[in-house]
């Protein structure tokens, strides 16, 4: 979208192709990453999932954990939306920090994350997501000063890719299942859904 006129002066073609890079990056960055935490927004968690669905071999598995913040509202009612909108920041880096780089953690709507564990089973990933239920519950620490005290728990629900067969809406829509179901039982816990005992 621009034009140099021969003979052009090398300095400035390069600063232009620099520009453009950078506007080009900045363009991705938006498009891809969620302003409030800096993690794959919606659209962008939802398009990796699908393609590592579709790279799942035929021993292969894939394990999608769904989380969603305790009582969030009443956090926002009590400290007000900024200090909210800082719980969701922490709750992102803390995620972020417990999992392996190959893992994905997207921000999946307001307060609910998503996580993609490849090449892990349901068992493990089970595992993974209380460990990071009980460290994330435990965290009132990295919470900012008007918070301190305050623990905000997290309730998970977890599933796993049946070989081949399984949608991304499906896996999803499991994990969510899962995730209802640790509501239901009381918050601050892991479900699992078992594809197998289906
Ligand atoms: P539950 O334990 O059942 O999940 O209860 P909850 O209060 O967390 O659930 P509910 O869905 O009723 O409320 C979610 C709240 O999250 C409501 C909405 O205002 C708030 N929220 C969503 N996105 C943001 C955001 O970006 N910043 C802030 N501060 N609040 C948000
Ligand atoms: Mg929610
Ligand atoms: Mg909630």
């Amino acid at each position: 979208d621009q034009f140099l006129t021969k003979p052009f002066n090398p300095v400035l073609l390069a600063a232009v192709v620099k520009t453009k890079i950078e506007r080009f990056r900045e363009t991705l960055r938006s498009t891809r990453l969620d302003g409030l935490t800096g993690l794959f927004n919606h659209t962008a968690a939802k398009s990796r999932l699908n393609s590592l669905v579709s790279q799942i071999g035929e021993h292969g598995s894939l394990t999608v954990a769904m989380i969603d913040i305790d009582h969030f509202k009443s956090v926002n009612d009590s400290y007000g939306h900024p200090d909210g909108d800082q719980v969701i920041r922490s709750r992102a880096w803390l995620l972020k920090q417990r999992l392996r780089k190959t893992d994905l953690v997207g921000r999946y709507g307001g307060e609910e994350f998503c996580v993609l564990l490849p090449d892990t089973d349901l068992e493990h990933a089970e595992q993974v997501a209380e460990r990071m239920r009980a460290y994330v519950a435990n965290s009132a620490a990295v919470n900012i000063a008007a918070l301190r005290g305050l623990n905000v728990t997290s309730s998970f629900g977890v599933s796993a890719s049946r070989f081949g067969s399984t949608t991304i809406e499906h896996l999803i829509d499991q994990a969510d299942h899962a995730l209802y179901a640790s509501k239901k039982g009381g918050r601050n816990r892991v479900s699992r859904h078992d594809a197998f005992a289906e």
